[in-house]
């Protein structure tokens, strides 16, 4: 299929862990690091979805703040992770370090950014607290991150 993703055995995976999905040249030679990073188990397990919107809001913000070269970070629609586009190319490593001080940072945060009606769509729809837990577990397992499948 022509999404990459569709073309992982999601029954395979073992969450939590990064993965690189996709590396995207552009015509002009620049290149986009796509990562899946996955927090709860497919089709076992998902993030409620307003831990998911105030997760996404910190994580946009807070990771700002260790990399100029944070493009994106989106939820996915089945609520088990969000994808992570980053200019350029990573190692491992270094988004590890990146992701691990933005978790860090959101645990230690006293607000949703934007999270009101001016600067998001669903103001309301949010919960600090839910998005705290779900870093702190994510980050808990930070020896697994690199382990994608059994
Ligand atoms: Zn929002």
């Amino acid at each position: 299929m022509n999404v990459e993703s569709f073309n992982l055995d999601h029954r395979t995976v073992v969450a939590p862990y990064i993965r690189l999905a996709d590396l995207k040249e552009l015509p002009h030679g620049d290149v986009i690091s796509k990562f899946d990073v996955r927090f709860a188990q497919p089709n076992v397990a998902h993030l409620e979805m307003d831990a998911v919107h105030s997760l996404e809001h910190l994580f946009a913000e807070h990771s700002r703040n260790h990399s100029g070269r944070v493009l994106d970070f989106s939820p996915m629609g089945c609520q088990t992770g969000f994808y992570l586009m980053l200019e350029g190319r990573w190692e491992e490593q270094d988004v590890h370090d990146l992701v691990a001080a933005t978790l860090t940072d959101i645990l230690g945060a006293t607000e949703v950014p934007a999270a009101n009606e001016v600067q998001c769509g669903w103001g309301a729809h949010h919960t600090l607290a839910g998005a705290q837990d779900v870093a702190r577990t994510f980050l808990a397992a930070r020896d697994g991150w690199s382990t994608v499948t059994a």
